[in-house]
This record gives structure tokens, C-alpha cells and sequence, in this order.
């Protein structure tokens, strides 16, 4: 088990498409090992969610631990479809892109397909927060990276460092759980 490095911005593997994994691949050893090492990256740098570019492994793997009071997703091979195209906005943050935090809209809720770590398919339905993570998670295997979806919000700043952030920009009232940013 080790803790990995993290590709940041301008490393080109987060700018690549993933391969998919077998399902021999997917249960072999040196996968088990990998997400280990996911495991124990993602822990160390307080994130919710990792995906193997991060770690310069380009393949279709992500984990999202969020709610972090449940167990943690292993998701090999998604396919992501969209069930409600109604946009919500989070400030969304990347352990790729340090130190930033940029207001992205994405659909609120969708579907993902996709095999777990015993190479069995399963289906999950998120809403909400757990949507925006998943899908920027599942990004990352596209080569995508939630700069490129930062739109110019009307007389506001979509893009910030994390310390004018949470001046101007977090929100004075938190709701319940559902925190307002992210990192992963
Ligand atoms: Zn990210």
C-alpha cells in the first residue's frame, strides 16, 4: 500500500480517454493493489473522490466516498446516463487542480452502469450533490476536467482560489450534509 502522487493540470494522462478493464483485469491482484493505493491517496489528501488519471493509471476506475458515512463506490467501466437534465450548480474543487475552486452546472440526476470490484454489473442512481460528484468523476476517464465546464455566472467570479472562496463566495448558511464544495 502507498500513497500515490497526483497528476495536476497540464499533466497530459488527465487529458487522455482511459481503457476499459477486463473482468480478469478488473479481479487480478495488481488491480487490488492499485485501489489500495487509491484508497490510501485519496485518505491522504482529504478527498471524496479519485480517479486513476489522477494517479497516471488511464484506466476506467474511479472511487467516490461520499457520503463519507457510507461504504466508498469502486466503479470500473461506467457508463453514465442522464435522467434529469435540469441543471444544478455546485463550486466544485479537483486534487488535480489545486488550490481552486470553480462554479460548475451540471444535470441533476443520472444513472451510472458499471462493474464493481468482483467484476459483477450494478447500477446506482444519484441526485443532487452525489450526482455532480459522480459525474466529476467519470469525467476524469474522458480526459475532462471541470474547468472546461465553468460557465460565466451573471456578475459573479466562477473561479476562484480556495482562500477567496470561502471569503466571498461560501455560502453563509449551510444546509444539513450537503456541503457546498468539493475536492476530488
Ligand atoms: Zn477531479
Amino acid at each position: 500500500m502507498a500513497i500515490r502522487k497526483i497528476a495536476r493540470i497540464g499533466t497530459p494522462v488527465l487529458r487522455k480517454k482511459v481503457r476499459e478493464l477486463s473482468p480478469s483485469e478488473i479481479t487480478s491482484e495488481e488491480t487490488k493493489k492499485l485501489l489500495h493505493d487509491m484508497f490510501d491517496t485519496l485518505e491522504d489528501y482529504e478527498g471524496i473522490g479519485l480517479a486513476a488519471p489522477q494517479i497516471y493509471e488511464s484506466i476506467a476506475l474511479a472511487i467516490i466516498h461520499y457520503p463519507q458515512n457510507e461504504d466508498p463506490k469502486i466503479v470500473f467501466n461506467p457508463k453514465i446516463s442522464v435522467l434529469d437534465e435540469t441543471l444544478q450548480g455546485f463550486w466544485e474543487g479537483c486534487l488535480s487542480v489545486p488550490e481552486l475552486r470553480g462554479f460548475v452546472e451540471r444535470p441533476r440526476k443520472v444513472r451510472i452502469d458499471y462493474l464493481d470490484e468482483t467484476a459483477r454489473a450494478k447500477s446506482i442512481v444519484v441526485e443532487g450533490f452525489p450526482a455532480t460528484v459522480f459525474q466529476h468523476e467519470l469525467d476524469h476517464l474522458f480526459g475532462v476536467l471541470y474547468i472546461d465546464r465553468i460557465k460565466n455566472v451573471p456578475g459573479g467570479t466562477p473561479l476562484c482560489f480556495t482562500e477567496e472562496y470561502a471569503r466571498y463566495h461560501l455560502p453563509e448558511e449551510k444546509g444539513g450534509e450537503t456541503p457546498e464544495s468539493m475536492d476530488d
